[in-house]
C-alpha cells in the first residue's frame, strides 16, 4: 500500500483508533488500494472533543487579531505546499490535478476571508440613553465540528474551519471515509502554521463517528456538507441534542437556455459544468431546459464533450458503486425514451484498466418525471428537457425539491432577471455554469439543498459559529432614573 493506515489526529499527536474496523481507501483513477482508515466510534470523538474543550479558554482568550496570524502564515503553507496538496486530493479523489489546484485556490480564498475577519467584525458601541451604552461582542461557542463530503476533501473542509477556528472556536473535523489522506495533511500544516494543540482534531470514520458528534454534550454547532438524505438525519439528529447545525445537501441544478443565447459561451460552459470533477460538484449543471429552438447549442456543446478525454481531461467517479449507479440511471433513461446522443459507459484509459471511468453523456428529450431529471446523478451525464418557453422552463426548475444552484444563457436582460427572481435556488447565474458566489459572499442553497439558517461561508457563517454578547453600562448619574435603572 502507498500509504500507512490513517490515524485520528487528536491534541496535536497521530493517534490510533482503538480496536475499530479499518475500511480500504482507493485511489478511483486505479482501482487499487492505496491506504486504510479506520471507522471511529464514540471513544474516539470524545477523546477529540475533550482536547478542543481543554484547548478552547487557552485560544478564545487569544485576542483575534492574534488568532488570524497563524492564517497569515497557513495561507502561505498552502501555496507552498499547492502541488504537493493537490496530488494527494488526486490520489484519493481522482479528480485532474488542474481540478485539484483549483480546489486549493478555493480554500485559499476562504483564509483570506478568514484572516480579515478582525476587519469584518468589530463589535458595535452606542449610547442608547443619556450616559447609558450599549456594546455587541462576537464571541466563539466552544467545541464545533465539521463532517465533509468526498467530491472536495481540501477544500469543503475550509469552508468551515478558518472562520470557525479564527473565530475562537476549537475545531472537530470528520472528513469523509472515501478521501481521509487530506485532512491530516491540512492538521499538519495548521500545527506548522502555529495553532495551538487541540484547537484543531481530525476524527475518521462514517455513521458511527457522525452520531457521536451530533450526540456529543461538550460540541455546540455542527456544519454538514454531503447528500441530502445524510443532512437530514444530521440536521434531525444534532438539533434533537440543542445544537446549532448548518447542513449543506444534495443538488439537481438546471441551466436554461434561450435561443438566444452565445453559442459558443453557452456550450464550452455547460460541458465544463457538467463535466468538471467528472460532474461530482453540488454545482454541476444537471438538467438542460431547452426553450424552443436551440439545436445550434445542442450541437456545438456535443462537438465539446466529443473532445474530452477520460484520463487526460476528464477524472474517474468516487468509486466502483458510484459508476454502477450511474450507468443505472443511464440506462433506465434510455429504456423510457430518453435519446442518448453521447453514451459515455464503456469508458477505458489505457494503463488503468481498474479506474472508475465514465465519458460524458448527453440525453436528449427527457421528460420531467423521469428519475434521471429528478434524482441526483453525481456523474459527467446532463440530461436535456425540451420545453417551449422560458414560463414552462421556470415551471420545470421550480419542481425539483433540491435548491442549490441554476443558471440561465440569454443576451436579454429582461429574460435574465425574470429566471433570477423566480428560479427557486439559493445560488443563480446568468451566464455563467457553476455560479458559485466567491468570498466574501456566502455559499449555500435553498429547500432541500440546506437545513439551517445561515450560510456556510461569507459573512452567511458568521451566526453559525458565534453568539453575541450585548451589554448595556452606565457610568455616572447624568443617565438619570428611568425605566432601565
Ligand atoms: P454522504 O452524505 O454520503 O457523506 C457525507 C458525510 O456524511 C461523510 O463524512 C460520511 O462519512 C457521512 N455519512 C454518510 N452516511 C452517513 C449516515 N448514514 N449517517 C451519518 N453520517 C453519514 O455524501 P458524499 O457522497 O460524501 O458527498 C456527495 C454529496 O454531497 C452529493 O449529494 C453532493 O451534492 C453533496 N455536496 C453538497 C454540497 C453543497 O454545498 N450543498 C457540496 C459538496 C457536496
Amino acid at each position: 500500500m502507498k500509504y500507512p493506515d490513517v490515524t485520528n489526529y487528536i491534541n496535536g499527536t497521530e493517534q490510533e483508533a482503538n480496536g475499530t474496523a479499518l475500511l480500504d481507501v482507493y485511489d478511483p483513477s486505479l482501482g487499487e488500494i492505496i491506504s486504510r482508515v479506520p471507522l471511529s466510534s464514540a471513544q474516539e470523538v470524545d477523546a477529540a472533543a475533550r482536547a478542543a474543550k481543554a484547548a478552547f479558554p487557552g485560544w478564545s482568550g487569544t485576542p483575534i487579531k492574534d488568532r488570524v496570524q497563524v492564517f497569515y502564515r497557513y495561507k502561505t503553507q498552502l501555496e507552498r505546499h499547492l502541488p504537493e496538496l493537490a496530488s494527494l486530493i488526486t490520489e484519493e479523489n481522482g479528480k485532474l490535478h488542474s481540478e485539484a489546484v483549483a480546489e486549493i485556490e478555493r480554500a485559499i480564498e476562504v483564509v483570506e476571508f478568514a484572516a480579515s475577519l478582525p476587519q469584518i467584525i468589530p463589535g458595535e458601541i452606542l449610547e442608547v440613553g443619556r450616559g447609558v451604552e450599549c456594546r455587541l461582542d462576537r464571541l466563539p461557542l466552544g467545541v464545533v465540528a465539521s463532517i465533509t463530503p468526498f467530491n472536495f476533501p481540501n477544500m469543503v473542509p475550509h469552508w468551515t474551519l478558518p472562520n470557525a477556528i479564527a473565530l475562537g472556536n476549537c475545531f472537530i473535523l470528520k472528513p469523509s471515509e472515501l478521501v481521509p489522506l487530506s485532512a491530516n495533511r491540512i492538521a499538519e500544516l495548521l500545527a506548522e502554521a502555529g495553532l495551538p494543540k487541540g484547537v484543531f482534531n481530525v476524527v475518521h470514520g462514517g455513521r458511527e463517528a457522525v452520531e457521536a458528534i451530533c450526540d456529543h454534550p461538550d460540541i455546540a454547532a455542527i456544519s454538514f456538507v454531503g447528500s441530502t438524505r445524510t443532512a437530514k438525519a444530521v440536521y434531525r439528529r444534532g438539533t434533537s441534542q440543542l445544537k446549532r447545525v448548518l447542513a449543506l445537501g444534495g443538488a439537481k441544478n438546471h441551466l436554461i437556455v434561450m435561443p438566444d443565447a452565445d453559442r459558443e459561451m453557452a456550450a464550452s460552459n455547460i460541458v465544463a459544468s457538467m463535466s468538471g470533477c467528472a460532474g461530482q460538484r453540488c454545482m454541476a449543471a444537471s438538467v438542460m431546459v431547452a426553450v424552443s429552438r436551440v439545436d445550434h447549442v445542442v450541437e456545438r456543446m456535443l462537438e465539446v464533450a466529443r473532445q474530452l478525454v477520460p484520463g487526460r481531461s476528464l477524472g474517474p467517479v468516487i468509486s466502483a458503486q458510484a459508476k454502477d449507479r450511474i450507468e443505472g440511471y443511464i440506462a433506465e433513461a434510455e429504456a423510457a425514451g430518453a435519446k442518448l446522443l453521447l453514451d459515455g459507459r464503456g469508458a477505458v484509459v489505457p494503463g488503468k484498466e481498474g479506474g472508475y471511468y465514465l465519458g460524458p453523456t448527453i440525453l436528449d428529450h427527457v421528460t420531467p418525471d423521469m428519475r434521471i431529471a429528478q434524482e441526483e446523478v453525481f456523474g459527467p451525464v446532463l440530461v436535456i428537457v425540451r420545453v417551449k418557453d422560458v414560463d414552462e422552463a421556470i415551471a420545470v426548475e421550480n419542481r425539483s425539491p433540491y435548491g442549490n444552484a441554476a443558471s440561465v444563457y440569454t443576451e436579454s436582460g429582461g429574460i435574465a432577471r425574470q429566471v433570477v427572481s423566480k428560479a427557486h435556488a439559493g445560488m443563480v447565474g446568468v451566464n455563467v455554469g457553476v455560479p458559485v458566489p466567491r468570498e466574501p459572499f456566502s455559499f449555500g442553497g435553498w429547500n432541500e439543498s440546506k437545513f439551517g439558517t445561515g450560510d456556510i461561508t461569507g459573512r452567511g457563517c458568521l451566526e453559525l459559529w458565534s453568539k453575541t454578547r450585548k451589554t448595556t453600562i452606565k457610568w455616572n448619574r447624568e443617565a438619570g432614573t428611568n425605566w432601565m435603572s
